[in-house]
């Protein structure tokens, strides 16, 4: 499996109603997806066949159809879709964005006293550096705050 995943968000959608079923074949997505994304069969199909190049899908013969099954568990690809975010950004801009999406996502009181044991466990650094220099030879962070 590759480091990043690379997917478009078509593909993420198709990824999601094979993860939803275990196994699907092209008209059980279709039957899922294909009236509210407005996409054709041959549509599906190509998208389903770029996952298989991509190595995210399986496909095995079965009947009248392919039936596709994930290679990577949902929990893992959201995994490398985070890290694939934070690796392209600035390291002392990933606070913020860890902030952002603790702001804007629908938290229980459990999944909060989680979040605080995960942060009082935390270790912590004197100091983020910042990356842009290593990465543009410039750095546009140099003495802003990450917050
Ligand atoms: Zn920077």
């Amino acid at each position: 499996m590759k480091q990043h995943l690379n997917i478009t968000n078509s593909e993420m959608a198709v990824m999601r109603v094979i993860w939803s079923m275990g196994k699907a074949n092209s008209a059980d997505v279709e039957a899922q997806i294909a009236e509210r994304q407005n996409w054709t069969v041959a549509t599906i199909k190509t998208l389903l066949g770029r996952l298989v190049k991509k190595e995210m899908l399986a496909k095995v013969r079965g009947g009248r159809f392919y039936t596709y099954t994930a290679n990577i568990s949902e929990d893992e690809a959201l995994k490398k879709m985070g890290e694939e975010l934070l690796s392209e950004t600035c390291k002392t801009r990933q606070p913020m964005i860890l902030s952002n999406l603790i702001k804007s996502t629908s938290l229980t009181s459990e999944d909060v006293k989680q979040l605080k044991i995960l942060l009082d466990q935390k270790e912590t650094v004197t100091e983020v550096e910042c990356t842009c220099i290593k990465d543009f030879g410039v750095c546009i962070h140099m003495g802003q705050y990450a917050m």
